[in-house]
């Protein structure tokens, strides 16, 4: 694999990534929200996952900036970057399969909204975090530099850390007991491990 395959299979990834949430995102327009936690805050974690995972590495992919902080271009730890890559495709898949009309891309409970504990869901409770993360260590993997490889699990990071607890916060609140079993059933983004 040369550096340019590998630029082109991290953007097919974004590509498969957005094919993947497109109909979620127009399906759930038509669904009414009960509560939302939208505001400045949920906003500016979007944002930096926006940034890390869409805006840096394709500013890299595309111009080569930062230059300074490049790294050797090792074709087999980008054939490695596949196996994060498939993976966190197929995560997004199923976890927005197995959550249906309850996904929100901000924390938001719907009209209706039932606790998913089937799927993806019967292990961890954040699977698409999770898959979040896998898109960051492919992007680690396949763009050998610095700055444009660390800033997607960077960016998956702080959403995943400045967010998990409030979401679980408005789900016990939804939910109440329900979401505390279901808690001490599963981990958050590793299955039987985190
Ligand atoms: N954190 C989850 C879901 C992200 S989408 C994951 O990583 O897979 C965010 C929305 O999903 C939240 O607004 C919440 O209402 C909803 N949600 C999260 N977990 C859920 C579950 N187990 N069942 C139903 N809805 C859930």
């Amino acid at each position: 694999m040369t550096q340019t395959v590998a630029a082109l299979v991290w953007f097919a990834g974004l590509v498969g990534w957005y094919i993947i949430r497109y109909p979620f995102e127009r399906k759930a327009k038509k669904i009414g929200v009960r509560r939302s936690l939208l505001d400045w805050r949920e906003r500016s974690l979007l944002a930096v996952a926006f940034l890390g995972l869409l805006v840096i590495p394709a500013l890299y992919a595309l111009t080569g900036f930062p230059a300074s902080l490049d790294r050797p271009f090792i074709p087999a730890i980008a054939w490695l970057g596949l196996v994060p890559l498939i993976g966190a495709l197929w995560l997004f898949r199923r976890s927005h399969s197995d959550l249906g009309r309850n996904w929100s891309i901000t924390l938001q409970v719907r009209d209706q909204h039932v606790l998913v504990k089937r799927g993806v869901y019967r292990l961890i409770r954040h699977p698409m975090y999770s898959s979040f993360f896998l898109l960051g260590l492919a992007q680690m993997l396949l763009l050998p530099n610095w700055l444009a490889g660390i800033s997607g699990v960077m960016g998956a990071g702080i959403l995943f850390a400045f967010r998990v607890l409030r979401e679980e916060q408005m789900m016990l609140e939804s939910f109440g007991d329900e979401y505390r079993d279901y808690m001490t059933h599963t981990k958050r983004i590793v299955p039987w491990i985190i």
